[in-house]
């Protein structure tokens, strides 16, 4: 093989490994929805399928939350962040834009390309469309910054000792994450108070999900939803401090994880 093929395969074969890590336009329903909310101030709805749960949808109007309108926890993340900041899988922008207002550094990323697209159309200035996981990615920040049961994005619990050696890489010294998620212990509640969560079938948290929005269909893919001790338990065996900072109303909560070695 001549040395153009041989790069041209190389250029080849980096490029599907970087398009795995992305999300393309015909899989990218929730991109659909916020690009079409942008566009119209209105939008169908988005499925959101699971083989644990029955359908459900998010509400579009909701990604695109003011400040005002977001939850104590997420207000909380907001007057936390500090330095430089990463908005991880920002989706239409909403907690950029309001850390923008307020005087803040903030970089948004998302696998999303018509995210990314509508994001830069709403004035954040910092925005790349990268995968959170992509080693090619190479920057540091103060703070990352990860909501709306920002664990979702590590997936499942095997995967967490990958996820805080990243975090390790992107951090900067004293730097930490905020994140929140919410304790799934409440979906299998007996009537009299009691849990019955099955301990052989895995962690209750870790869920599987695939989005609709009209005919654009996405992936399946893996969310974890983590309570504070089992996340804490991890963080520890990674080098990681949790701090509970603030409970929501229902089994959610913000945590904030810093490097202790
Ligand atoms: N943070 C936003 C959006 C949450 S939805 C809000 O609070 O409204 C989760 C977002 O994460 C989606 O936009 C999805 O495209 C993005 N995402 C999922 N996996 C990702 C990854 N590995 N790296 C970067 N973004 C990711």
């Amino acid at each position: 093989m001549d040395f153009i093929t041989t790069f041209a395969l190389i250029l080849r074969q980096n490029w599907d490994k970087m398009n795995d890590l992305l999300l393309s336009e015909e899989k990218d329903p929730m991109g659909q929805a916020i690009a079409d909310f942008y566009k119209n101030g209105r939008a169908d709805l988005l499925r959101v399928f699971s083989s644990q749960f029955e359908e459900d949808e998010i509400p579009v109007r909701q990604l695109f939350r003011t400040e005002a309108q977001m939850p104590a926890i997420e207000r909380k993340a907001l007057q936390l962040a500090s330095g430089r900041i990463l908005d991880v899988g920002a989706g239409s922008g909403c907690h950029s834009l309001a850390l923008q207002q307020a005087g803040k550094e903030v970089l948004a990323i998302d696998i999303s390309p018509l995210s990314v697209e509508t994001m830069l159309k709403r004035g954040v200035r910092q925005v790349r469309q990268v995968n959170l996981f992509d080693e090619r990615f190479c920057d540091t920040f103060d703070t990352v910054l990860m909501l709306m049961n920002g664990s979702g994005i590590v997936g499942r619990l095997e995967n967490l000792p990958a996820f805080f050696c990243r975090m390790k890489q992107l951090l900067r010294p004293g730097g930490s994450i905020l994140m929140d998620s919410s304790d799934l212990r409440y979906l299998f509640e007996e009537e009299d108070g009691s849990f019955s969560i099955d301990l052989a079938a895995g962690y209750y948290g870790e869920v599987d999900f695939q989005m609709q929005y009209k005919q654009v269909k996405g992936e399946p893919f893996d969310w974890l939803y983590i309570d504070f001790q089992t996340l804490s338990f991890y963080a520890a065996e990674s080098g990681f401090r949790a701090e509970l900072v603030m409970e929501g109303k229902h089994y959610d909560y913000l945590a904030r994880l810093s490097v202790v070695n």
